[in-house]
């Protein structure tokens, strides 16, 4: 029985430089999920979530703008090989949406089923009147519609698994609902009194969170941030900022800051990051920011811009 043991176990060894021993063999239970999460907030939602049950990875790497992804081959190996793939489609990492057609495991597009912006809410027609046809993919920067994506990985995390390994993805989901239901009072509560509702940001990337809260956003790019703002654009903008006092322009944590701090100096306001939690930086990650500690930073910068009570 022993000898028989070890013998396959060389078998496998050799045959593994062939074929892959192990790659034949189907998952066990204890294996966990293999999932890949296509940029930060979808990986920290699935990560959470997931716990010990789920591997997640994220396709988008630190500090990287997750709009113009472009994926390794080692990045196309995952998404081929994992049980769950998690993204946003519309357009959103282009790449990434190509990619799933190969995927071997279950694909989930998060914005389907959700309401979605029409892409001329939020942004704006270029010089020669191009505007994308994709809607606003920037749902998790509103809390609400953010927990009803949080509650789809939830269902497709717990399909995937046992039910005795779906019950603990429940109770971890429960959990982060929670965080994020406290989140969303606190911005409707720290916003309900200021002085002002309009906010510049650098891409289009607020449109459902100023939806949600009664705010007005207006942005320097359109819904990616590689859309190069034109010069009538730029002077619709200090315009706009002279005429409704507006005191700070937003820039983001990806981007650079070029275009917002020109705009700031010339009308003579102040810049502030608004972060678009696109992805964090190697500084956040090392301070062990979050989701949640994120945007808590941004009501705190909204509420100073806005000037509320
Ligand atoms: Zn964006």
């Amino acid at each position: 029985m022993q000898r028989t043991r070890v013998r396959l176990i060389v078998w496998c060894l050799a045959a593994s430089v062939v074929a892959g021993c192990a790659g034949e063999r189907p998952r066990a239970a204890n294996d966990g999920l293999e999932v890949v999460a296509s940029f930060y907030p979808v990986w920290e939602a699935a990560s959470r979530i997931g716990g010990d049950e789920a591997t997640v990875h994220n396709l988008t790497p630190a500090g990287v703008e997750p709009h113009d992804l472009e994926l390794t081959a080692d990045a196309l190996d995952r998404i081929i090989e994992a049980d769950v793939v998690l993204y946003l489609g519309q357009g959103f990492q282009p790449v990434v949406e190509e990619a799933v057609d190969r995927a071997t495991g279950a694909t989930v597009d998060l914005l389907d089923g959700l309401e979605l912006h029409d892409p001329t809410d939020d942004g704006h027609a270029d010089e020669e009147g191009h505007e994308s046809e994709a809607a606003d993919p920037h749902v998790w920067l509103d809390p609400r519609t953010w927990a009803q994506v949080v509650g789809r990985i939830e269902r497709v995390l717990a399909d995937a698994v046992s039910d005795a390994e779906a019950s603990a993805i429940h109770e971890r989901a429960s959990a982060y609902g929670d965080t994020i239901a406290e989140l969303d009072g606190a911005f409707a509560e720290g916003l309900d009194d200021c002085a002002s509702d309009t906010i510049v940001t650098s891409h289009a990337a607020f449109g459902y969170l100023a939806e949600r809260y009664g705010l007005e956003q207006v942005a320097i790019s359109g819904l990616s941030p590689e859309a190069e703002p034109s010069p009538k654009r730029l002077a619709e903008i200090a315009d706009l900022v002279e005429r409704e006092r507006i005191t700070t322009i937003f820039s983001e944590t990806l981007v650079s800051p070029r275009v917002a701090e020109t705009l700031a100096r010339e009308a003579d306001v102040k810049t502030a990051v608004l972060d678009p939690i696109e992805g964090l930086t190697v500084d956040q990650i090392d301070a062990r920011r979050d989701y949640v500690g994120v945007m808590r930073d941004n009501l705190r910068v909204l509420q100073e811009a806005l000037q509320c009570r």
